[in-house]
């Protein structure tokens, strides 16, 4: 019996990838606005680099986005002026931006009305992936104490006791436990480990080229299509 769903959030609830392609956009758009001497592909090639090197947490993208860019790029214009342009825009993308699409919102809001546990699985550093969880509503879904971040918790998702501590800590078995995200090896291969029930959200995210080793139980390409495999396999009282 199907008692609890975990839900990933990155690019799964939200489409994290094309949104902070967008807001990067955005923010060299501001930088250039404010007198970065280049061409807006050029500073996004070069920032997208940036991030693949320092990854996504790393707070000083757009201060070695000019680190790296040609002298000539900053010679006329203030660096920090630059930095905060560029990170004003980003967060004004992201208070306008971050937020679930309504098919999304309404299975969140129908599964609320059934007997089924909800939580989050996330990873990420603590603070960011609460201020998602604030920003997306989610905290109006799940029981914050079925919140579970690898950085609050110091366990990585790439460790099956993650999903064995989000079950019991919500009163169910691994068995009884789905979880939906979209990482082939974190997500469904680490949850099925764990021995829970694992969907793959096989989305357009950064991970969608890659393949799990373990085959999911359920494939899904946007949270919606959740609808049918809870109603048609697990008889969760749900509207069509
Ligand atoms: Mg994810």
């Amino acid at each position: 019996m199907l008692r609890a769903v975990f839900f990933d959030i990155d690019d799964t609830l939200f489409s994290t990838t094309e949104f902070s392609q967008h807001a990067r956009e955005k923010a060299v758009e501001a930088m250039i606005r404010n007198g970065l001497q280049i061409s807006r592909e050029e500073a996004l090639r070069e920032l997208r680099g940036v991030v693949e090197e320092f990854g996504s947490n790393d707070d000083r993208h757009f201060n070695r986005l000019l680190d790296r860019l040609p002298r000539a790029a900053t010679a006329e214009a203030n660096r920090t002026l630059l930095v905060v342009a560029g990170v004003m825009a980003y967060h004004e993308t992201k208070w306008k931006e971050l937020h679930i699409i309504p098919a999304s919102r309404r299975l969140l809001e129908d599964l609320v009305r059934t007997d089924l546990k909800l939580g989050i699985i996330t990873s990420g550093l603590t603070n960011k992936q609460m201020e998602k969880i604030l920003r997306l509503g989610l905290q109006k879904v799940v029981h914050p104490k079925h919140i579970f971040i690898t950085d609050q918790l110091g366990i990585a998702k790439s460790n099956p006791k993650l999903y064995r501590l989000a079950a019991r800590r919500t009163g169910v078995k691994p068995a009884e436990a789905m979880h939906v995200g979209d990482h082939p090896l974190n997500d469904v291969q680490t949850s099925k480990r764990a021995g829970f029930i694992a969907t793959w959200h096989h989305g357009s995210g950064k991970y969608a080229w890659l393949k799990p080793d373990t085959p999911p139980d359920h494939i899904i390409n946007n949270v919606e299509e959740l609808r049918g495999i809870l109603t048609g396999q697990y008889s969760v009282p749900l509207g069509a």
